[in-house]
């Protein structure tokens, strides 16, 4: 296996995880990013930089690489098309295809029946002027969106138009949920009905950014139960190989519903490299080069803060930490407002 090269689409600190996890494997990685400054590049063995639909550069990555697996979703359908005419892409590209429109996303899990919000797809701003009897919702794009971008919070019909929404883009409406809790469960499938599931994460967003993740989720056994069999359902159903993120909302009444799918390994998933004995990552690697499934057990209870911004620097200049915290720096030059820089677990 030593020479075998995982390609990876997308740079940022999940293709760095990933790298790390798949060097522990002896697989090399070659990673494509449109970002020149894309963090993996310190932690994988090649860098391609290019656009996501340069046809040429796509051509050379899939010659250099035996299989190809991707760290976010917002990749063109034709790219992933494409390359998979050329090698392996996994997870499927009509998964991907399925999961980055919100609104197929829903609809598919609905069909499982599994809740979800409500929801309405919004074409254009006369659709959404009837709606009033259904807010407060959250518009968001249909595609494109992550960390809460592309989502506009509505309290009442007459605010739309001071919210410069673009109705060249498309949208769904989702009802509002009073949120009690996030979890997430985060499964990595190898095959049918051969699957890892880690324990059920509980979430706590700021800014509609993930900013701490905890095991145990302080959750009933029935919302343990329960949703971590949806993320089963989800999984097989999609045929899905690899690591997959299924990101639930509970509600004051203790209701479950599917917020949405990530197609990929999952922020609050980070923990999981220092609670249990292999981690997402590495899980994921294994599941799409088809390596080994190894049972997963839990090592120590966790819990992960995302440093945000600034929050970085006091750690770059002094750590400080002791023997069950783990800092994980992302080695991103540019520090942004709103911008996930590191993040740091604490056993517990
Ligand atoms: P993204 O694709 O940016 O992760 P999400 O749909 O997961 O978008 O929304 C980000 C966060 O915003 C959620 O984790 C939750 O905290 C909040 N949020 C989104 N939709 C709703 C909703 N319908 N009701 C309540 N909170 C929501
Ligand atoms: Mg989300």
């Amino acid at each position: 296996m030593s020479k075998f090269t995982l390609g990876i689409i997308g740079g940022g600190q999940l293709g760095s995880m990933l790298s790390i996890a798949a060097k522990k494997l002896n697989i090399k990685t070659t990673i494509y990013c449109d970002d020149q400054k894309a963090p993996a590049q310190n932690f994988c063995d090649q860098f391609i930089n290019a656009k996501y639909n340069d046809k040429d550069k796509i051509y050379d990555f899939a010659k250099k690489v035996d299989l190809i697996t991707y760290e976010f979703e917002n990749i063109p359908f034709e790219t992933l098309h494409e390359l998979n005419k050329l090698k392996t892409v996994l997870p499927k590209p009509s998964i991907n295809r399925l999961i980055q429109h919100r609104l197929a996303e829903k609809d598919f899990i609905n069909k499982l029946n599994i809740r979800t919000t409500r929801y309405v797809y919004i074409g254009n701003k006369e659709d959404l002027l009837p709606l009033e009897d259904f807010l407060p919702g959250i518009l968001k794009t249909t595609t494109m969106g992550y960390d809460g971008k592309g989502q506009y919070p509505i309290n009442n019909i007459k605010e739309i138009d001071s919210l410069n929404i673009d109705f060249k883009k498309e949208y769904i409406l989702e009802k509002l949920v009073k949120l009690k809790k996030e979890i997430s469960v985060i499964i990595t499938r190898f095959n049918n009905n051969k699957y890892e599931i880690y324990e059920p994460i509980e979430n706590t967003h700021e800014d509609q950014i993930l900013r701490h993740s905890k095991i145990p989720a302080e959750i009933s056994k029935k919302l343990f139960d329960q949703s971590k069999e949806w993320a089963i359902m989800i999984a097989e159903e999609l045929k899905y190989i690899g690591t997959l993120c299924v990101e639930f909302f509970i509600d004051r009444n203790d209701n479950l519903y599917v917020n949405e799918i990530a197609p990929r390994v999952h922020n609050s998933g980070h923990l999981t490299i220092n609670a249990y004995n292999v981690s997402q990552f590495e899980n994921h690697v294994r599941a799409v080069c088809s390596l080994d499934q190894i049972s997963i057990q839990k090592l120590s209870n966790a819990e992960m803060i995302n440093l945000i911004g600034k929050e970085i620097i006091p750690y770059r200049e002094n750590p400080n930490l002791n023997d069950k915290q783990f800092l994980y720096d992302y080695l991103k030059k540019d520090i942004n407002e709103k911008r996930k820089m590191g993040h740091l677990t604490t056993l517990k």
